[in-house]
């Protein structure tokens, strides 16, 4: 499958060949046909799937198209709200790649940065508005801007949307959007409260379902280590001495925890940045630069924060606090092995933490190695973490023999990458091993 066969228009066909898209992947194989015909989407689907190009393509078309046959004047005719301003920054960078060849205009507003350029822009004219919802209803009720004429609106992340407490901001936006739409509704979950708000907001959907698979879970070296919570410190301090670890993404469960590993490494003398809501536009993405750029091995997040943060080549995932939801847990992994060169993705557990543990391996239907080569390691058996259920294809891999399985599956994915890449000698890295056909399964 080719974009050219998903019947992509020739000047967006040239954008997408510039970035280096050959091979449209799964979410955008399933969805781009649908959307160009109108209907509305649901999809189960989380950032690092290529969903952003999975919306914004056909959006670009039937703009660009609709344009050619009407004269009126440039209003918002698209809308896309995204949780967090990181997410928005990135969608609105997509927007404006794809459609370098063509006269649609796309801009982002977000909280937390004056707003003046922001409505200077506004007013020049623009066809398509990224937005987070906070900044978005100061605007509108400031009479800064108008959605009548969205016809075209999109909601990302709409499990984040409802954590961050944006249920209410959202529901009020949809109304003032024209009832007569196409509307995208994406998230990376799908619980009781998404569906419901899914339910209000779209006609008659498609549901498109690509989550996160086993063959990525596969790739990644999953290893646990039970510790005492005042010495998960002096471990994290331990594992960075080791050069392989030559990215790692630390989530902690809270802003405060953030800011005190930072802390903590700097005495060390490891230099690292913290990221979260409670720090400034410019302070989040000099951190996110100077990771990215690798002049700093250590970004610590929140899981707020670190939705939307798109880097490749991160080799390492370190749970540095437990997350609390499951489903995160397989999010947070899924950071690392993202070139299809496998990752590894490191677990702290303090006792208190032990039930989270059980919810996490009865989740992913495995049982994650214990690692117990560290001197700040404590006994299992003070824990007594047992999976409630093992998945039968998984379980001869279990504990031990699991690790070993893991990197022999990753030695596999490594050669099925590479074949592929000679054999086309064309697609980009990025992301590849999740592009195979074989994942591209509807469930
Ligand atoms: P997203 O899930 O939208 O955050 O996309 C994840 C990454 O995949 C981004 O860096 C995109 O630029 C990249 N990407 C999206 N679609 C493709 C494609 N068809 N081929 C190669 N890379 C892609």
């Amino acid at each position: 499958m080719t974009f050219k066969e998903l019947n992509i228009i020739e000047p967006i066909l040239k954008a997408l060949t510039a970035k280096e898209y050959f091979v449209p992947t799964p979410i955008q194989s399933e969805s781009i046909p649908v959307l160009l015909q109108g209907k509305d989407i649901l999809g189960s689907a989380q950032t690092g799937t290529g969903k952003t190009a999975a919306f914004a393509i056909p959006i670009l078309q039937n703009l660009y198209v609709e344009k050619q046959t009407s004269n009126s004047r440039r209003t918002i005719k698209t809308l896309v709200l995204a949780p967090t301003r990181e997410l928005a920054l990135q969608i609105h960078d997509n927007f404006k790649e794809y459609s370098t060849n063509i006269d649609i205009k796309t801009t982002v507003i977000y909280g937390g940065v004056p707003q003046a350029k922001q409505v200077r822009i506004l007013n020049q004219g623009v066809d398509i508005l990224v937005a987070t919802p906070g900044r978005l209803l100061d605007l509108i009720q400031q009479r800064k801007l108008t959605l009548s004429d969205v016809s075209y609106l999109v909601l990302d992340e709409a499990d984040r949307m409802l954590d961050m407490g944006f249920v209410k901001d959202v529901k009020k936006i949809v109304a003032m959007v024209k009832k007569k739409r196409q509307t995208m509704f994406f998230s990376a979950t799908m619980p009781k409260a998404i569906m419901n708000l899914a339910n209000e907001i779209l006609n008659n959907p498609v549901r498109v379902m690509i989550t996160p698979d086993e063959e990525i879970m596969d790739i990644i070296k999953q290893s646990v280590y039970f510790v005492e919570k005042k010495r998960k410190i002096k471990l994290l301090i331990e594992l960075l001495r080791n050069d392989d670890l030559k990215s790692a993404l630390v989530f902690s469960r809270t802003k405060h925890g953030a800011n005190n590993i930072v802390k903590y490494l700097d005495e060390s003398n490891v230099r690292s940045k913290a990221i979260h809501g409670n720090k400034s536009q410019t302070a989040r993405q000099k951190a996110l630069t100077l990771f990215k750029s690798k002049q700093i091995r250590v970004l610590v997040a929140t899981d707020i924060a670190a939705r939307g943060i798109d880097v490749d080549e991160l080799s390492h995932v370190i749970n540095f606090d437990l997350p609390e939801v499951p489903e995160t847990y397989i999010h947070r992994i899924g950071r690392t092995g993202r070139a299809g060169f496998g990752g590894v993705a490191i677990s702290f557990c303090s006792p208190e933490q032990a039930d989270l543990l059980k919810d996490i391996q009865k989740h992913i239907k495995m049982t994650i190695p214990v690692e117990k080569g560290s001197i700040f390691s404590i006994e299992l058996s003070s824990i007594e973490v047992k999976p409630s259920r093992q998945n039968p294809s998984r379980s001869s891999r279990s504990n031990k023999s699991s690790r070993s399985n893991n990197s022999s599956n990753q030695s596999k994915q490594r050669q099925s990458y590479s074949r592929k890449k000679s054999k086309t000698n064309k697609v980009k890295p990025k992301n590849f091993s999740k592009y195979d056909s074989r994942n591209n399964s509807k469930k």
